[in-house]
């Protein structure tokens, strides 16, 4: 399996108030292998979509984290973790830059276990604060909840934020 995906962007929004708590930045990375059925973001299952992720983005990013009204960055797809080359170095250099003063949720359909059981994914759990897991089950669909598409995706919260 190639995790590190093909380093490119789908898009970036600022002050989004739905993918996480608080105001934040998400990031969407381009690529997704799982290909789940009545997926909402099936426009980024391709890897060649989007920009390629430069340092420059990459500060571009940052910048707009570092507001006193924004929590945290927030990163969906496609599949963070089929994009290590994106997400690895934002990660690593959000951390440096703000520590644990905001923080970092991930939507990923690999599920923790799997995660914490794979040497080059398992990283990712000791540098987020929460792990929202599972793919999209399209029979398993509610409207209503909270930061999930359906009931079998899980919210870990990995850290005390
Ligand atoms: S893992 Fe997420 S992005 Fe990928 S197909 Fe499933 S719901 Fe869509």
């Amino acid at each position: 399996m190639n995790y590190e995906g093909q380093g490119r962007i789908a898009k970036v929004m600022n002050c989004v108030v739905t993918d996480g708590t608080g105001m934040r930045v998400s990031v969407y990375v381009s690529g997704c292998q799982f290909h789940c059925p009545g997926c909402f973001n099936a426009s980024i299952w391709s890897f060649n979509n989007g920009t390629l992720y430069t340092e420059q983005q990459l500060e571009n990013i940052l910048a707009l984290i570092d507001k006193p009204y924004i929590s945290g960055l927030s990163i969906l797809g496609g599949e963070p973790l089929q994009n290590l080359a994106v997400i690895r170095p934002l990660i690593t250099t959000f951390r440096q830059r703000f520590g644990t003063t905001k923080d970092i949720w991930v939507w990923s359909g690999y599920m923790k276990e799997y995660i914490e059981h794979t040497p080059e994914l398992s990283f990712i759990l000791n540098n987020i604060d929460v792990l929202v897991d599972g793919p999209f089950v399209q029979s398993l669909y509610k409207p209503d909840l909270k930061f999930r598409g359906s009931i079998n995706q899980r919210i870990h919260y990995l850290s005390h934020i």
